[in-house]
């Protein structure tokens, strides 16, 4: 069920009833010539509306507007300070714990946003005596290695080039194969890789076409098998949490 589709009376049964609130967060970013900026929302808010299909969970308005700093040398690449997300993300979650919701789970499509969402809940609930409690979790943590290498095969190779790649891309044709531009596909890297951070960002740093790494491998078929091991995942961390 989406919240914003909803009325007061059934958000105020499904807070009585116990359900867990599902906050998608993503990111406006590039995402290469074939993929839509809005992708990290449209992986999560997917990904939340299909388990929506089989388990009572209420899905939050998804957050779009977040830090998406490193990309903003492209077109459509918007960022708030992350010191503003922080705040914002606080002063949501303090609505929703005061509303009364107890288990909640923040969902995250965008890596860089991770800090700010920690730091927002934690500020949210010092000094709350609500026992909410609440999860954060990325979709691409959730799924072990040895699962991407059998989904993959030889064309796994980590989660360091992520972006706009293999495995977003393939997510996308399972969740939504409208937003693919399939004939815009390319394979592509940054022409330096190094283990430590630079600011300003050299733009050897950053491919031109926004791709991070190979990418043509990406199917439908095995979109659909990382989907359902992200859900079963998910499935399993409810249970471990919040039974
Ligand atoms: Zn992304």
């Amino acid at each position: 069920m989406l919240l914003e589709e909803m009325t007061w009376e059934e958000i105020g049964r499904c807070i009585e009833a116990g359900y867990v609130l599902f906050i998608p967060i993503g990111s406006l970013e590039q995402h290469g010539p074939h993929l839509p900026v809005a992708t990290d929302v449209f992986s999560v808010l997917g990904l939340a509306k299909k388990l929506a299909e089989e388990i009572d969970i209420v899905i939050a308005p998804p957050m779009y507007y977040t830090y998406a700093k490193p990309m903003r040398g492209f077109p459509g690449t918007v960022s708030i300070e992350g010191s503003t997300l922080m705040l914002f993300l606080c002063d949501v979650v303090r609505e929703f714990v005061r509303q009364g919701f107890k288990r909640i789970v923040f969902f995250s499509g965008h890596y860089e946003n991770l800090a700010f969402i920690q730091e927002g809940i934690q500020v949210a609930l010092e000094g709350t005596t609500r026992s909410t409690k609440i999860i954060v979790t990325t979709w691409w943590d959730l799924v072990p290695e040895a699962v991407l290498k059998e989904i993959f095969d030889a064309n796994w190779q980590g989660w360091g080039g992520v972006h706009a790649s293999l495995a977003e891309t393939a997510l996308a044709m399972a969740l939504n194969p409208g937003h693919v531009r399939v004939d815009r596909i390319v394979d592509d890297s940054p022409e330096e890789r190094f283990p430590y951070d630079v600011f300003p960002i050299p733009p050897q740093r950053l491919p031109k076409t926004g791709v991070f790494s190979k990418t043509t491998p990406a199917t439908a078929e095995t979109g659909a098998k990382l989907r359902d091991a992200v859900l079963r995942a998910v499935r399993a961390l409810l249970v471990r949490e919040f039974h």
